[in-house]
């Protein structure tokens, strides 16, 4: 059994030195308990929070130790009712190859409907963050123009295409580089998409959206916030999702400077974590699963190979490798 673990808490942008991949032997179930083959591992970009000692939502990752992570798998032995040796869960130890699991943190998933993966993404943690934020705390509605960053990522890119199955009346989105604004536009059916990286995001955003916008849905923060504020329509609403643009920081990033802005227009600003909306799930995967399933609602992944580079995958995240949810495959 291989599985990472941290060694010291990068400051900046992680190094490979602050991690190692450790060799442990396979570990023996309990009662109640299932041995679970990871096939896929999920990498995602809050992890690299879970890397500091900063107190937060969820406590740092230990020092020494494996790291977690969400994971999909095949149950190999299980001492556990209702479970059984070749049933498939999802659940939160990966970073690593095999896991011991309680049967009450494992959620048995089906290999019929979607691929295994699927649950990591488009319908599992990233698609519901997407459709909890877009719905819930952006207060979305018909007619609503939406502008999402972040949009060819795993939760951006089901943001703008939810935002349009339910009848907004424009979707505008950013990425990192023309293969993705193309994809936004051609395939993922954006009204509009920009390269923020090909001049100021505010100025571009003007362009793709002359109407101004009701929703921002925010995966960046720093200048996408500063523009969004500026665009943003009488009764908007801006849903913090993430800010990967400061993860790295070593120094607190200035504020927008336009909050101001939010008086005039009567403008609300939330943050959300995906962890407060879990009961949305049943009505979340009612709704969208038949999009996925017909095709209505389009994904990518971008899946890295191999146990022993789930750190490089990690990494590409915070560097713009992926389109789509990233994941690793076992
Ligand atoms: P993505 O699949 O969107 O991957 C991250 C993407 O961020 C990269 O592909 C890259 O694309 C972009 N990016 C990296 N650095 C920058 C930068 N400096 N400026 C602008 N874009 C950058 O990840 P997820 O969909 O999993 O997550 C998206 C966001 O949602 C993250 O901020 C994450 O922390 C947050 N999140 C929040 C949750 C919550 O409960 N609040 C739950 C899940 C995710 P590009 O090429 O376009 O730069």
């Amino acid at each position: 059994n291989r599985e990472w673990h941290l060694l010291s808490r990068p400051v900046g942008w992680p190094k490979p030195e602050d991690f190692a991949l450790v060799e442990s032997p396979v570990p023996a179930p309990g009662e109640g308990q299932v041995l679970v083959r990871n096939k896929y591992l999920s990498v995602d970009p809050y992890m690299r929070g879970r890397m500091s000692a900063a107190k937060s939502y969820v406590a740092p990752f230990e020092l020494g130790k494996v790291m977690q992570g969400g994971a999909v798998g095949e149950v190999i032995e299980s001492k556990a009712e209702g479970i059984e040796a070749g049933d498939h869960v999802l659940h939160f130890f990966g970073w690593r190859e095999y896991a011991v699991v309680d049967a009450k943190n494992a959620v048995k998933v089906g290999t019929e409907d979607v691929p295994l993966s699927a649950y990591l993404g488009v319908l599992g943690m990233t698609g519901l963050t997407a459709y909890a934020g877009l719905l819930r705390t952006a207060s979305f509605k018909e007619g609503d123009s939406v502008f999402v960053s972040g949009a060819a990522g795993a939760v951006g890119s089901q943001v703008g295409q939810i935002a349009k199955l339910k009848g907004a009346s424009r979707v505008i989105g950013s990425a990192g580089s023309d293969e993705k604004v193309e994809l936004l536009v051609n395939e993922y059916g954006f009204d509009a998409a920009f390269n923020y990286k090909k001049g100021p995001v505010a100025e571009q955003l003007r362009q793709a959206a002359p109407d101004g916008i009701d929703v921002y849905f925010d995966n960046v923060g720093g200048d996408h916030l500063e523009a969004a504020i500026g665009s943003l329509n009488q009764g908007g609403r801006i849903a913090i999702c993430g800010m990967i643009s400061v993860y790295n920081n070593t120094e607190p990033a200035p504020g927008p400077t336009n909050l101001a802005r939010l008086i005039q227009t009567r403008g609300r600003i939330e943050g959300f974590l995906v962890g407060d909306h879990y009961d949305l799930q049943p009505q979340f995967v009612q709704e969208v699963g038949p999009w996925v399933a017909s095709g209505a609602l389009k994904y990518r992944e971008t899946v890295v190979e191999g146990v022993e580079n789930t750190l490089e995958a990690f990494l590409g995240i915070l560097r713009g490798d992926n389109i789509g949810k990233m994941v690793v495959k076992l």
